[in-house]
């Protein structure tokens, strides 16, 4: 089974359940820089409220603030990890490859997941989070489109890729998930 993942996808595509899923089957790390830049926003730390207004627009929060949070997670963490949400543009990915080098690991697999717009745009509104207005979600899947949509090819390049259809039940698709990692 592999063990250290990146899982990339637009918003509302699962990331974040599947993610949650299979790091609590398999007793992996599991670093959301959603979940963490939220968590600060909510404890009200220098760094929640210098993340909070970026947020709220859904542009990205600074390379700089982000590859901290994950650093400091990673750096003494010697079992499986899973990430999510991160990296989300190239110059995190090229931050988080040298950041592997050092701890000397590698990432083992990118899990893409894959869903159409319409069906994305529902489920973020259905969620109703703080950024999940119509207006808000529009500019976070146009910046998902410029900006992290690259890192596909980029890890495609490098024979990492693997997609996973987004669609149907919570079940179904931790199962596709599931037999996408076995070694
Ligand atoms: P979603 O997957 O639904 O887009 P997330 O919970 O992953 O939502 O992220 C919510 C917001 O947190 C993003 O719109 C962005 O402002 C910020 N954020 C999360 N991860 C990163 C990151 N790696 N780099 C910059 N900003 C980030």
């Amino acid at each position: 089974m592999k063990q250290r993942l990146l899982f990339l996808g637009p918003p509302g595509a699962g990331k974040g359940t599947q993610a949650q899923r299979l790091a609590a089957r398999e007793g992996l790390l599991h670093l959301s820089t959603g979940d963490l830049l939220r968590a600060e926003v909510q404890a009200g730390t220098p760094l929640g409220q210098e993340a909070e207004a970026v947020m709220a627009s859904g542009e990205l929060v600074s390379d700089a603030l982000v590859l901290a949070i994950v650093r400091s997670r990673l750096e003494h963490h010697a079992g499986g990890w899973l990430l999510d949400g991160f990296p989300r543009n190239l110059p995190q990915a090229e931050a988080l490859e040298s950041l592997l080098t050092s701890l000397q690991q590698r990432i083992e697999q990118v899990i893409l997941l894959e869903l159409d717009d319409s069906v994305l745009i529902q489920r973020l509104l259905a969620r109703g989070r703080a950024d999940d207005n119509a207006e808000v979600i529009a500019n976070r899947l146009q910046v998902y489109r410029q900006q992290t949509a690259p890192l596909i090819a980029h890890y495609e390049s490098q024979g990492l890729l693997r997609r996973l259809d987004g669609a149907g039940s919570i079940d179904a698709i931790e199962e596709r998930l599931a037999s996408m990692l076995v070694d």
